[in-house]
């Protein structure tokens, strides 16, 4: 049986109105998040802000709650490769053990402009490269579905999101270079999410991959996740990739005026679990009732494979570059040395794990002046060839729709970041909407045999996240899966039954 919930179990929409009515204080919800925190069997959290944040609380009781701020007192966490001035922020790596950033990300000033109240600093894989929240120097991020705890929940976002399927805050902050906030939340039955690339500000993001990285986050509602859109879509100057674009409000989302999708067969054929399948269908099926014009496309499965590859080569040479910084002198875990060769070696030997070496390794190898043209050029033209075919079919349709997953989230020992050869299209297709920037979305699609959620994604053209967010409320609507975590599963069970 379903136990009680508590308001912290609902929507930001709705906490905020509580708040507003004044049935529940700003401090109760901090108390609340506090206490899961501490209560957490999933390995999801790193580092925590209690004590300000009760402080914060505390000030924020006396004031009038602002019809016209939804985070006003709401509670939230943050995904440790974000600096957080004042906490120890490591990335999930041991060569950044100790080291305590002395400013905020943009989006975690934001935030706190807004008085939203930061609980926690969440795991993830090792400086965000992985997908299976296996990686980082906390150890393994369980599944909050998985009542055994033998389920992985993915990556590299993993902590933010047990947080918010276990529903210890209705928002997370987290990062998606090439699906690492979109997978992460099909495995755990939530709405992920990632802008426009130059939308939401990277500054103080400690960069994976600069030409993919994106900031986003996982929210329980698509509502939730296009006001934090609003809030969050702000021009950076300390961002040189922030777009200069005038900003538009999206939230509350408009009604839809009848939209064109498509579908790629070769995604679809790539996926061999049925009760994915027939959900997807039904999905369809119901969009076309809706009025959605829905046409199934097909895409030179050679470019699809070609995906994963260069995705790996482009984002590790990248990687090598963007974390030639990491050597211990300017901050981070020094060792010892007799000489500057030998403290570098020593830092980066201890500090990165075998992973992360194997990135670096096949970084430098792709960015070598004799491999340049034979790897890292190729892989580039690749994205380039991804990026033309989804331009090309987004002149005609305005979102590609698939499932999130091929599967629902793998047991622990089923999943593991080496590198693989069977480039399976369905695991790695999210990718496009980082190889183009594209806005795009994954919402709750289904729960196999009443157990583990799954989702569908939704990617729409560059600066149209508008639409992204349209077309995923009417797929919501339809779902009936809206605000699902563990603690509303049955309540969400009994309403999809009841609609279909
Ligand atoms: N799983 C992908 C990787 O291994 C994506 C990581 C991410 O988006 N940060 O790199």
């Amino acid at each position: 049986m379903e136990k009680e919930l508590h308001v912290l179990d609902l929507t930001i929409e709705e906490i905020h109105s509580h708040l507003l009515n004044g049935d529940v204080k700003v401090s109760d919800l901090v108390k609340k998040a506090i206490e899961r925190v501490k209560k957490d069997e999933f390995n999801a959290f790193e580092a925590y802000n209690f004590e300000e944040a009760l402080k914060e609380a505390e000030e924020l009781d006396k004031e009038e709650v602002p019809s016209d701020n939804l985070l006003f007192g709401i509670p939230y966490i943050c995904k440790d490769n974000l600096s957080t001035k004042g906490i120890e922020t490591t990335g999930g790596s041991n060569i950044l053990n100790g080291y305590i950033p002395l400013f905020d990300a943009t989006v975690v000033t934001i935030l706190k402009e807004k008085k939203a109240v930061l609980i926690a600093k969440a795991t993830l894989d090792e400086l965000a490269m992985g997908g299976s929240g296996k990686s980082g120097h906390k150890g393994i991020q369980l599944n909050p579905y998985d009542e055994n705890k033998e389920s992985l929940i993915g990556g590299s976002s993993s902590g933010s999101a047990v947080a918010v399927a276990s529903s210890v805050t209705p928002f997370a902050l987290g990062s998606d270079t090439g699906d690492s906030i979109r997978k992460p939340a099909s495995f755990g039955g939530l709405v992920g999410y990632k802008p426009t690339y130059g939308l939401i500000s990277r500054f103080g993001l400690y960069p994976f991959s600069v030409s993919l990285d994106h900031v986003g986050y996982f929210t329980r509602s698509v509502d939730d996740a296009a006001l934090l859109f609003d809030t969050l879509n702000k021009f950076d100057e300390n961002d040189f990739t922030s777009s200069i674009k005038e900003r538009k409000a999206i939230y509350p989302i408009k009604n839809n005026e009848k939209r064109k999708i498509c579908v790629i067969k070769e995604v679809i054929d790539s996926i061999k679990d049925e009760d994915i399948l027939s959900r997807f269908n039904y999905l369809v099926e119901n969009l076309k009732k809706e009025g959605y014009l829905v046409d199934y496309v097909s895409v030179d499965p050679s470019i699809l494979k070609a995906i994963y590859p260069a995705y790996i080569i482009i984002s590790s040479a990248e990687a090598t570059s963007n974390n030639a910084n990491l050597d211990g002198i300017k901050f981070g875990n020094l060792k010892e040395g007799n000489s500057y060769p030998e403290v570098m070696f020593n830092t980066r030997n201890e500090g990165f794990s075998e992973l992360i070496k194997r990135r670096f390794i096949l970084g430098s190898y792709a960015l070598m002046s004799e491999n340049q043209e034979e790897v890292y050029l190729k892989a580039k033209k690749v994205r380039r060839v991804v990026v033309n075919t989804f331009n090309e079919l987004f002149e005609k349709y305005d979102a590609f729709i698939g499932p999130a997953s091929p599967t629902v989230a793998p047991k622990i020992n089923q999943a593991s970041d080496n590198f693989d050869d069977t480039y399976l299209i369905a695991d790695n297709y999210l990718a496009i909407g980082n190889f183009g920037g594209y806005p795009s979305i994954t919402i709750p699609l289904g729960i196999k045999d009443d157990k583990m959620p799954f989702g569908v994604s939704i990617t729409s053209p560059i600066f149209k996240d508008e639409d992204t967010f349209i077309i995923a409320k009417d797929c919501e609507n339809i779902l009936k899966m809206k605000n699902l975590s563990t603690k509303t599963k049955s309540i969400i069970l009994k309403n999809m039954k009841e609609a279909q």
